[in-house]
């Protein structure tokens, strides 16, 4: 299984030749935007967005290569809970159930 193309930063930062803990930062960003689905990658590039605040989705365009109207609707769709989206969980192999509560009504009986 080849990994999949990790988008290259094209913010001033990453262009620059000098170190900046930036750099770093940027390049973890589009490595796990390169492993997320479509939907994932809209709704983590607005939750950065949102963090940077003011001018943030324009930044993390730049970061991500991502459109500014796709990381808008990102957000938009967490603000609404992600109602309607597909959920396609995966469950961890080992994630048992939970475990049986303690005061179970069975105990309590009589
Ligand atoms: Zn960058």
């Amino acid at each position: 299984m080849s990994n999949p193309e990790v988008h290259q930063c094209e913010c001033p930062i990453c262009q620059s030749e000098a170190d900046h803990p930036d750099k770093q930062l940027h390049h973890q960003i589009n490595l796990l935007m390169s492993r997320l689905n479509e939907q994932q990658r809209r709704w983590y590039a607005a939750l950065e967005a949102q963090r940077y605040g003011r001018g943030g989705i324009r930044r993390v365009a730049q970061i991500t290569g991502l459109d500014e109207k796709t990381i808008r609707r990102g957000r938009e769709e967490l603000a609404q809970e992600l109602e309607g989206r597909p959920a396609d969980r995966v469950r961890l192999p080992g994630a048992g159930r939970p475990p049986v509560e303690k005061n179970s009504p069975e105990w309590k009986r009589r």
